[in-house]
């Protein structure tokens, strides 16, 4: 990286104040973190936006404290063209400035002063104006039935897209916002509107409250003929006094669809206010449903704004929809404590918003709709992150800075999934009641200020009266990356059963890592007696350690990770294996997906071959438990695709599938029945993807057609007749429809996308548009990704499909790099990190490895993150190639 000293202003600094101020910052171009001589204090930001033009206008007055004599100072700031500077001083006394935008693809820029000032409050006024970004980053322009609006998503760094300022958690300060509109529009920002004024004619100015001290990455607001609609007040408790109003936001026409999630969030906020022993602190609260969206959804204080599928439904909505817009509220409603009222202090610590909202919303599906099963959606995640976290090239909870790339890739699954499973081990260590008066304490220490990982360690650590050895076992699993191997034996001696445990890194075949690597693991096994099971618990904080177990006599079975609460794989004797296999139905519904995982480990890692996985994997598909029903598919999918490879072979895996998962398609059937559980509607929509598109049974092909073509056929208004299938199954009874019928069915949904509002609907037609199984189709798919057509948040959705097969990727590969230079365009630099997997995911050779490799490499410097993503996609190919090649076709 280019790095320049920047001379002195020598003249200007003796005419000022003389040798006593000789010390004027010599510093250089700030690409971390910027300096702490000059700190901001209050914002005022005023805009004058209309959503139908390109452009808009702002003021950003920010006072700021001058710590030591300077003659400038560093700020963040990109695509903005200023047109005034205007530094007042702190005798009032108002001079010109200069904005230097230094370096511009980070978005540094500088405030020359014309003079050396000596330390000091000053005032800036900077005035601006700036296009409404397109790539959905800082204040951007949207449009929902071709009617435009703006609003903003700043995290990670992107507000320095909207306005100019101190662009970093761990400044935090109170906001003034004001919004210049169209008279015929609304607006909505983090606080409650407090005046409304003419401002010339079509114009009018909004004023909203001071806000609490926030970073820039929460400011928020939207502009546009919004919805706005009122949800049941918030009734008062034991920490909060005054009611807490609630409102839904939607695009025009689409309020009256957020009932249901409005009513579910009262006993959210109430969750969370008894968790923390502290009230909900932002005053009002607004639910934004956004027509086009980067994330899944974002924490703004007061004004939280969401994909605009998870807010919007109706009562025959996907199951999932309904599950995910509860999760999801709830995942950002905890952020309002942890993220939003005690913030990081910078973005290495981004996992104590991630990973603390990851886990508290888990708590709080679990306190009020515990048929969700919030506990397996935990375990479930963690062993999803585990895969990344095998890679050499995996992040660190806590992973160092070392420029943007690294803030914008750090929002994966080690940071939400490996976090809250860490968190979840450690609150099982010390106890829930424990842990809990370690976060109130923490909230209290910390409210409205920043925090860091020592801080939230120490609350823990200070709650459960531990000391040094606590605190190493917690950063163990922070500052490191990797999954531990925990390895078990029994022995008797001396009349007693001691369980020996080691423990290493968990490599996968192929992996070129070092497995010498040590945790400090709580590690809880449960054993079955001659009287029931019991549990033994041991920090394993050194390679090797033993536990000796309650009962003299050798226990029948050990399952070396109890509830499943550890962050570890594990591993055992052949023995021991099986012994466990045998009672696989006496664990816990919870143990069960982590005895799916370590078997899952044992294939990756070469202990066991396909037929071994498959025999021990089979006893859990008769389970009532869903989540553990449909653990094993994805080590099935592998074997399929990569290792089945005659005809005899794919037999061999299709019978398993049938015998495992027909009788209960058959049971659940292809239609929602009248009050089923939803949890029954998953199933249905999991078993069916599964049986349809991956091992392509054409029973249940059969079944999707018909109802693909009955939502194909044209109403008499000439719009497909799309509630024609199983709601649940419209998404995957499209992608069979155009599997099997080909253009004709591609075609109409490319003609039916862009009339379309509804999210449910075009997610459903996205899965169709996704599933061509032809390149020439999957070319005009992928053409079509990148018209207006497609938002731009929608478009890896089309990406994503046809990755199954190599010929199937060499056709995406040709594609992609034909269009690169688009897909970036209209993605932004956001998505960098994103951008090697949606080109080369799912790849099993060398030969794919090394061409992502030659085509990225050069590629890099231009786009954010993506080294990250090139290396975990290349490693993630090279594991696949090693795994392949270590298979023996005849053990299927
Ligand atoms: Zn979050």
């Amino acid at each position: 990286m280019h790095r320049f000293v920047r001379p002195l202003a020598l003249t200007v600094l003796a005419m000022c104040c003389g040798a006593a101020l000789a010390a004027a910052p010599a510093d250089q171009v700030p690409h971390g973190t910027l300096p702490r001589w000059a700190v901001p204090e209050s914002y005022q930001l005023s805009f004058k936006v209309d959503p139908k033009q390109q452009d808009y206008s702002g003021t950003t007055t920010i006072k700021v404290d001058l710590k030591q004599a300077a003659d400038h100072l560093w700020l963040d700031g990109r695509d903005l063209n200023v047109s005034k500077v205007t530094i007042t001083d702190a005798s009032g006394h108002a001079h010109d400035g200069k904005y230097v935008a230094v370096a511009p693809n980070e978005g540094v820029s500088r405030i020359d002063f014309g003079s050396t000032l000596k330390p000091q409050p000053l005032t800036l006024a900077i005035e601006y104006t700036a296009p409404l970004n397109q790539q959905l980053q800082g204040l951007y322009k949207v449009s929902h039935a071709g009617v435009p609006y703006a609003m903003t998503q700043m995290e990670p760094i992107s507000a320095r897209y909207a306005f100019p300022g101190f662009d970093e958690p761990g400044f935090k300060t109170p906001y003034d916002i004001s919004l210049t509109i169209p008279s015929d529009v609304t607006a909505v920002a983090n606080t409650k509107q407090i005046s409304e004024t003419a401002a010339g004619a079509g114009w009018k100015t909004l004023t909203f409250a001071k806000t609490q001290p926030l970073p820039t990455y929460l400011v928020a607001f939207a502009v546009g003929p919004w919805d706005i609609v009122n949800g049941p007040d918030i009734a008062p408790d034991d920490y909060r006094t005054e009611v807490l109003p609630l409102r839904g936001i939607a695009a025009h026409g689409e309020g009256h669809r957020m009932q249901h999630v409005l009513s579910e969030t009262p006993s959210i906020i109430h969750t969370l206010e008894n968790y923390y022993g502290f009230g909900y602190p932002f005053g009002k609260l607004d639910l934004l449903a956004a027509p086009d969206f980067s994330a899944g959804a974002m924490e703004n204080p007061g004004l939280v704004t969401f994909r605009d599928w998870l807010l919007l439904l109706d009562p025959d909505s996907p199951a999932k929809y309904v599950r995910g817009s509860f999760n999801v509220t709830a995942h950002e409603l905890a952020h309002q404590w942890t993220g939003d009222t005690v913030t990081l202090a910078w973005w290495n610590d981004i996992w104590l918003n991630e990973a603390f909202a990851t886990w508290m919303q888990q708590k709080v599906t679990m306190k009020v709709h515990p048929e969700y099963r919030a506990d397996l959606d935990r375990i479930s995640g963690a062993e999803g992150a585990m895969h990344n976290d095998s890679l050499t090239s995996a992040r660190q909870i806590r992973q160092p800075i070392t420029g943007n790339g690294d803030i914008e890739t750090a929002f994966d699954g080690i940071t939400y999934q490996k976090g809250a499973a860490v968190l979840g081990m450690f609150e099982g260590y010390v106890g829930e009641d424990t842990f809990q008066k370690g976060m109130r304490a923490y909230i209290q220490a910390h409210k409205f200020g920043n925090a860091t990982a020592d801080d939230l360690v120490g609350a823990i650590a200070t709650a459960a009266n531990q000391g040094p050895t606590f605190k190493h076992a917690f950063n163990s699993f922070l500052n490191q990356s990797g999954v531990p191997y925990v390895q078990t034996r029994l022995e008797q001696k001396g009349g007693k059963t001691i369980l020996h445990l080691s423990q290493d890194r968990y490599l996968p075949v192929g992996s070129t890592g070092d497995a010498n690597r040590v945790w400090g693991i709580p590690v809880c096994v449960r054993y079955a007696t001659g009287d029931g099971t019991k549990q033994s618990c041991e920090l394993l904080d050194k390679p090797t350690g033993t536990m000796v177990l309650a009962d003299a006599s050798t226990p029948t079975w050990v399952m070396p990770n109890a509830n499943a609460r550890g962050y570890y794989r594990f591993n055992l004797s052949k023995q021991e294996w099986a012994d466990l296999t045998q009672h696989v139905a006496a664990l816990s519904d919870t143990e069960q997906l982590a005895y799916a995982d370590s078997i899952d480990a044992g294939f990756r890692h070469g202990d066991l071959n396909a037929g071994d996985a498959m025999a021990a994997l089979k006893p859990l598909t008769g389970v009532t438990t869903r989540e553990v029903v449909v653990a094993p598919l994805e080590t099935i999918k592998w074997i399929y695709r990569n290792e089945a490879v005659t005809d005899a072979q794919q037999t061999n895996v299709v019978a398993w599938v049938k015998d495992a998962y027909m009788p209960r398609m058959e049971q659940l059937g292809y239609q929602r029945k009248p009050g089923e559980a939803d949890g029954d509607s998953l199933l249905r929509s999991t078993l069916a993807s599964a049986l349809a598109l991956d091992f392509k049974l054409p029973e249940v092909r059969a079944a999707l057609l018909k109802q693909g073509d009955a939502a194909l056929a044209k109403k008499a208004d000439g719009h497909l007749n799309l509630t024609a299938a199983d709601p649940d199954l419209l998404g995957v009874a499209l992608a069979v429809a155009v599997q099997e019928r080909g253009e004709p069915a591609l075609d109409a949904l490319i003609a039916e996308l862009p009339q379309t509002t509804d999210p449910a609907l075009r997610n459903a037609m996205l899965d169709g548009l996704s599933a061509t199984d032809t390149p020439a189709l999957a070319d005009k798919a992928r053409d079509f990704s990148l018209s207006k057509q497609v938002k731009v948040g929608e478009m890896a959705a089309i990406l994503r499909g046809n990755h199954d097969t190599s010929a199937a990727r060499d056709a995406l590969w040709h594609w992609f790099t034909g269009h690169y230079d688009q897909v970036v365009a209209r993605t932004g630099s956001f998505a960098g990190g994103r951008l090697p997997a949606l080109a080369g995911g799912g790849g099993c050779s060398k030969a794919e490895a090394d061409r992502l490799q030659a085509y990225f490499e050069p590629r890099l410097k231009d786009v954010t993150g993506a080294d990250r993503g090139l290396a975990q996609t290349r490693e993630q190919t090279l594991l696949c190639a090693a795994l392949k090649a270590k298979q023996d076709p005849s053990k299927i």
